[in-house]
C-alpha cells in the first residue's frame, strides 16, 4: 500500500483526537479545526544570476490563528504540494497548543531544490518570497522560522527584506524568528529543537528504567535537529552508534566520535565517508538494536514496511510526521513507545516564542536563560502527556494531541461564535 500523504497522516491524527473528544467538544468546534483558515499560493519569478526571471510556486498557509498569529516555519523543497504544506501547518497547531505559547500554527515553502543555488540565487530566491508574501507575514498575521531547506541566514534576509521595503532600519515587532543574533535573533534559538529532543529523550529512557549514560541511539537526519541531538546526547554520555543522511550512513557500536563526524561532514556534505565507522544501508540502519532510534530528517520514514523490524526501545520524533499512522499501530503492538513530533520537536517553536517576546519588548536573554525555559517547559509537557496518556490508556501521541486540541478549543469558544 503507499504511504498516506503528510496531509492524510495529519487528518489521521486529528480525527483520533476527535473520536477520543467526541461529547466532550461542540462538533462545530472540531470542524472549525477540521478545515485550514487560509491557504495562499503565490508565483514568484525572481531574476537569479543569469540574468532571467525564474518561475517558482510558493505556499503560505494559516491552519489555525485561535490562539494566536500564525506560526511555523519556511521550508524549500523540490517536491511539495499545498496540501503537504498544509499537514504540517495544521501540525504547528497542535505543537503551539501543547506546548504552550499563544501561537496558531501555519507553514510556508518554495517549490524549489535548496541544493541546487548558489548562495546569490538562495538570497534572490528568499527575497523574492519576502515581498511576494508581504500581506502575509506580520506579527499579528504569520512569523515564519527556519524549516527544512531554510537556515538563520535567510530569516535575516527576510527581516531585512520586510525593514527595507518600509524605508526603516528595522521592523516593529516580530516578523520572523530564527534570525542571526545580530538582527534581534535569540541565543540558543539554533540549538533548541536538538535540545529538546534531547530533554525528551532521558525523560523517556528513565521511564524504562535506563540512564542516559551508555544508551544507544540512532539518528536520521544529521541537519540542524539530528547533529544538534546527536551531540548533547553525547555530552550526556549517550553512545551514538549510527547516523544516516540523504546520501549514506555510518555505524559504530562503540559509538561516533560525533564531533569528528561533525567535521567530516561540514568537509564532505555528508557523513558518508567518516573514516572511523563502518557504512551502512539508509534504510537498515533503522533495525539496527539500539536504546532510541531518532528520526530527525523528513516525514513518513518509519512506515508499516520497516516498522515490523524496528529494534529501538524507544522511538523519539525529530522530524515533523516522521512515522506513518501504520506505523504507529504496529509499533504499539510491538510495544516500542514514541515520543510524539508535537512534543519531540517542539523546543523550537518554544524558543521561537522567546524570540518573540524578546522582540516584541525590546529586551535580550540570555542563552543560559533561555536553556533554562527550554528545559523546563519541555519537561513539564512531556511528564503532562504522559500522565495523561497512563490515565487514558492511550499512546503518547494521542495524549498530546488531546491536549493540544482541547486547548484550541477552549480559545475558539473563547473568541465566540462570530467570524
Ligand atoms: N520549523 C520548526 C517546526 O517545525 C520551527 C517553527 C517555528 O519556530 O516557528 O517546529
Amino acid at each position: 500500500m503507499a504511504n498516506q500523504s503528510v496531509l492524510e497522516n495529519a487528518q489521521f491524527n486529528y480525527e483520533r483526537a476527535a473520536r477520543l473528544l467526541e461529547g466532550e467538544i461542540d462538533p462545530l468546534l472540531l470542524d472549525k479545526m477540521r478545515h485550514p483558515k487560509e491557504r495562499i499560493e503565490i508565483s514568484l519569478t525572481p531574476q537569479l544570476h543569469d540574468g532571467k526571471a525564474h518561475f517558482f510556486d510558493a505556499f503560505v498557509v494559516r491552519h489555525s490563528i485561535a490562539l494566536g498569529p500564525a506560526k511555523g516555519g519556511i521550508r524549500i523543497r523540490p517536491a511539495m504540494t499545498l496540501d503537504d504544506i498544509t499537514g504540517l501547518a495544521m501540525e504547528m497547531t497542535w505543537k503551539c497548543a501543547l506546548i504552550g505559547v499563544p501561537f496558531g500554527g501555519g507553514k510556508s515553502g518554495i517549490v524549489a531544490d535548496p541544493e541546487q543555488f548558489s548562495a546569490y540565487d538562495k538570497e534572490t530566491l528568499i527575497r523574492s518570497f519576502a515581498r511576494n508574501a508581504v500581506r502575509h507575514i506580520s506579527p499579528l498575521v504569520y512569523v515564519p522560522a527556519p524549516d527544512m531547506g531554510t537556515n538563520e541566514r535567510d530569516m535575516g534576509y527576510i527581516k531585512d527584506t520586510l525593514s527595507w521595503s518600509a524605508g526603516h532600519a528595522t521592523t516593529m515587532g516580530c516578523y520572523v524568528t530564527g534570525k542571526p543574533v545580530i538582527l534581534g535573533g535569540i541565543p540558543g534559538r539554533r540549538e533548541a529543537t536538538g535540545r529538546g529532543v534531547t530533554v525528551c529523550v532521558i525523560e523517556a529512557l528513565a521511564q524504562i528504567g535506563r540512564t542516559v549514560e551508555g544508551a544507544g541511539a540512532i539518528l536520521q537526519g544529521f541537519g540542524n535537529v539530528g547533529s544538534v541531538t546527536a551531540k548533547s546526547l553525547a555530552e550526556r554520555g549517550a553512545r551514538i552508534l549510527g547516523v544516516a543522511d540523504l546520501h549514506g550512513a555510518v555505524y559504530n557500536e562503540r559509538g561516533l566520535d560525533v564531533l569528528a563526524l561533525e567535521a567530516h561532514a561540514a568537509k564532505a556534505g555528508t557523513v558518508k565517508g567518516f573514516p572511523e565507522a563502518s557504512a551502512i544501508d539508509r534504510g537498515e540502519l533503522l533495525e539496527v538494536p539500539c536504546d532510541v532510534l531518532i528520526p530527525a530528517a523528513a516525514e513518513s520514514q518509519i512506515t508499516a514496511q520497516n516498522a515490523p523490524r524496528v529494534s529501538a526501545r524507544l522511538i523519539a520524533e525529530g522530524a515533523n510526521g516522521p512515522t506513518t499512522p501504520k506505523a504507529d499501530e504496529i509499533l504499539a503492538a510491538r510495544g516500542i513507545p514514541i515520543i510524539p513530533d508535537i512534543l519531540c520537536n517542539a523546543g523550537g517553536v518554544f524558543v521561537s516564542y522567546l524570540e518573540y517576546t524578546q522582540e516584541t519588548q525590546q529586551e535580550q536573554m540570555s542563552e543560559s536563560e533561555v536553556r533554562t525555559r527550554l528545559q523546563q517547559r519541555i519537561t513539564e509537557r512531556f511528564h503532562q502527556v504522559r500522565l495523561l496518556a497512563e490515565r487514558r490508556k492511550i499512546s503518547m501521541r494521542d495524549a498530546a494531541m488531546l491536549h493540544a486540541v482541547k486547548t484550541v478549543a477552549q480559545a475558539l469558544e473563547a473568541r465566540g461564535q462570530l467570524p
